[in-house]
């Protein structure tokens, strides 16, 4: 008989966490590696072989036969490589092993992830190491080790690498900024994340009949539906019955896995819909935003559902991002992106906030570029929000303060005195969310920024290590020149002022979606504005960025090097794989259908004259006319889009290649899809070879 369990009682039992590990360690052994997860200390051979043991025992005791190293190569997906947990036992039997070697450091037959030419083929094998800080977890039968992903050389070839650096150069500033406020106790500053995960989630049936859907995760044609968000009716509205029983099922696998989801809602397009999970520090959710996205589309095929990823599935739909929810704390949980309650607490906020805005102002473009793929082109920069230019959200009254300070007058909530930092009291700071900027690529909501900009199958880490080594980059600036001040309220007091003065240009409180705007930042402002990912990813070379980012040990320029090739690499790739797509769908069902329709309506219509000539009327011959014409058309654009990709192969390197493909193979596709999509609108739908946008939003009930 099946007995109720509730959430606490299930919650992260697939995980081997703190709990377990608290359960089934020795006393010496879970002290040993508790200072190895906390403080980074070296964990000995002993140490590492207990865990294993441990570890392995547990899995085994759940179900488990194999365990891999499981990590984040630079194709944004997660990689694992199953390995058994049996070995040969001398009766002929097998016994259960896994030792403390093979839990540090695997070597999977990695040859044929992208390195961008950081390890040659020939020596084809990387390594990868455990990453304690991330617990390891069951999914199906398979024990999953986090693990950093590195060349013999050691070479970064994952994005956890310089995540985790980021992260160290984060904590090294914001500590000396710390200290010169008289914090002598805190040992670690953290930066945490909440990532809002947005998705689309169609059914099964309909995937199966688009081809552009299951190669390509998008649409590459269909003309708007009759009834799309206008009505706005679908945001926040009554979910589904199949949505909420996927939804149910999701919950309880992520719980299961330790996995804080927290709040689901419909999205603003039909069947869009969003998870959000509770925050945890950068590297924790990173890795639980890749399971989160593996496990939706676990779950969705259990459904009968396909969840789609892709940033637009859906022309002239909105698309799917990701909100990068921002915070920095000190290890005893004190947020240093929250106003505080003393005026030198409320110094300290001013600069950290002052920091995240010298960071995002000095660095727009490599956050940028950290949210660059050919997916998230279609909507940054595209007629649809955010834009591609980076701007910051601060709030009317943060605004009144900072103002203030620029100006020296007086700020209206401190009885009419100047205010001096570090001496008067700043006014509260209202928290209420509720009037926030929802256009803001950047917006502060309080106690943490939301980066908007990311696509929906970015992995975060990208834009996580930008963030968090330009707010390093502020913070060392800022501690460099305080640490050697004579007296410090006055040097912190013109820093801030300083910072203020040099970076409001990157303040925008007005609605970032506005033309206007996109002239007055790039015209007036002088902000940056890449539209495409060619646009922006040959800028992570750019000397002041390369600069910072290897000063702060994130990156090496052989890492940055092989990044630009990849995520080059990978922008020619999806939109070549989407090309050929197209060329097939239009040659191969697309026109020959138009084509039967027009020939069956010509038929009929002479079939009518033959009986009587009055009967033929004026809307057949000229839908005829049409339809021919169209036919046509959409011959030739798939024979340009045909010879386009041909010339393509001419490129002789990646920036060249990336350039042909923004160009002219983008707006060859354009070209065919505008003629298809009107097609479809005067084909008949049963002559129509592909569900439309209407039977594939609305099919999930
Ligand atoms: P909404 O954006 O819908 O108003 P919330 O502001 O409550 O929702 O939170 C959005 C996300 O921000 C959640 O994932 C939440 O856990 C996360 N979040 C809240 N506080 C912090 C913080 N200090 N650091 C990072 N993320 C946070
Ligand atoms: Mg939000």
């Amino acid at each position: 008989m099946k007995t109720t369990t509730t959430v606490p009682d299930y919650f992260g039992c697939d995980v081997f966490d703190d709990r377990i590990m608290k359960a089934t360690l020795s006393a010496k052994v879970y002290a040993s590696l508790r200072r190895t997860i906390d403080e980074g200390a070296e964990l000995d051979a002993s140490v590492a072989n207990a865990v294993a043991e441990a570890m392995k025992e547990w899995a085994v005791g759940k179900g488990a036969t194999h365990f891999t190293h499981w990590f984040q190569p630079l194709t944004g997906i997660t990689a694992e490589k199953h390995d058994s947990f049996i070995s040969p036992s001398p009766d002929g039997g097998v016994i259960m092993e896994f030792s403390g070697k093979e839990l540090i450091k695997g070597e999977p037959d990695a040859s044929s992830f992208p390195s961008g030419g950081l390890r040659a083929t020939f020596e084809a094998r990387g390594y990868t190491a455990w990453d304690p800080t991330s617990y390891a977890f069951i999914n199906g039968n398979t024990l999953c080790i986090p693990t950093a992903f590195c060349s013999y050389g050691g070479h970064a070839l994952d994005k956890k690498t310089p995540l985790l650096r980021s992260m160290e150069a984060l904590s090294k500033q914001a500590l000396r900024i710390l200290r010169l406020f008289g914090n002598t106790t805190a040992k670690r500053v953290i930066s945490s994340v909440g990532p809002e995960q947005e998705y689309f989630l169609i059914t099964k049936e309909m995937y199966e009949k688009r081809p552009d859907l299951r190669f390509t995760g998008r649409t590459l044609f269909g003309s708007k539906p009759p009834k799309g968000q206008e009505l706005d009716d679908h945001y926040f509205g009554v979910i589904k019955p199949g949505v909420q029983a996927y939804m149910k099922d999701l919950n309880e696998e992520l719980w299961k896995l330790g996995i804080l989801a927290k709040t689901e809602h419909n999205e603003v397009a039909p069947a869009q819909h969003e998870l959000a999970p509770i925050y945890s520090t950068t590297n924790i959710a990173t890795d639980h935003n890749q399971l989160t996205m593996e496990i939706m589309q676990k779950v969705a095929a259990k459904h009968g559902l396909v969840c789609l990823l892709h940033e637009k599935p859906f022309a002239g739909v909105n698309g799917s991002g990701k909100h990068n929810n921002w915070s920095i704390a000190t290890d005893s949980g004190q947020n240093l992106l929250s106003p505080g309650d003393t005026p030198y607490e409320n110094a300290q906020f001013l600069l950290f906030l002052c920091a995240v805005i010298k960071a995002v102002d000095d660095y727009q473009d490599l956050l940028r570029l950290s949210v660059a793929t050919a997916g998230n082109d279609h909507r940054l920069g595209a007629n649809e929000a955010p834009p591609a230019v980076i701007s910051m959200f601060l709030g009317d009254e943060l605004n009144a303060v900072l103002e203030a300070i620029d100006t020296d007058t007086p700020y209206a909530g401190t009885e009419k005195t100047v205010m001096k930092l570090g001496v008067d009291v700043l006014p509260k700071f209202n928290r209420d969310t509720t009037d926030r900027n929802r256009t803001s690529p950047f917006a502060f909501t309080g106690n943490k920024f939301e980066f908007r900009m990311l696509g929906s199958s970015n992995s975060i880490a990208c834009a996580n290590i930008m963030l968090n080594s330009a707010v390093a980059e502020s913070l060392k600036i800022y501690a460099d020149h305080l640490e050697g001040a004579e007296n410090f309220e006055d040097a912190l007091h013109a820093m801030i002022k300083k910072t203020i003065k040099d970076h409001k240009r990157i303040i925008f409180n007005g609605n970032g979606y506005d033309d206007a705007w996109i002239k007055e930042a790039t015209e007036v402002r002088g902000l940056s504005n890449y539209r495409t990912t060619a646009d922006c990813m040959p800028h992570l070379l750019d000397k002041k960025n390369a600069d910072m980012l290897i000063s702060h040990g994130v990156f090496t320029m052989d890492e940055l090097r092989s990044r630009v090739d990849i995520m080059l690499e990978n922008y020619c790739k999806s939109v070549s794989i989407e090309a050929n797509t197209m060329v097939e769908m239009a040659k191969t069902q697309i026109a020959p259908a138009v084509d039967k329709y027009a020939s069956d309506l010509a038929r009929d219509v002479a079939a009518k004259k033959a009986v009587d000539a009055s009967l033929a009327c004026r809307r057949d011959s000229r839908l005829i006319a049409r339809l021919s014409e169209l036919t046509d058309i959409i011959d030739e654009r798939t024979e340009t889009l045909s010879k386009t990709m041909i010339d393509l192969r001419e490129a002789d390197s990646i920036i060249p290649e990336s350039e042909f493909i923004r160009d002219k193979v983008l707006p060859a596709m354009n070209e065919l899809r505008i003629a298809c999509d009107e097609a479809e609108t005067l084909t008949a739908r049963s002559y129509w070879p592909y569900p439309t946008y209407g039977d594939i939003l609305f099919s999930v009930k």
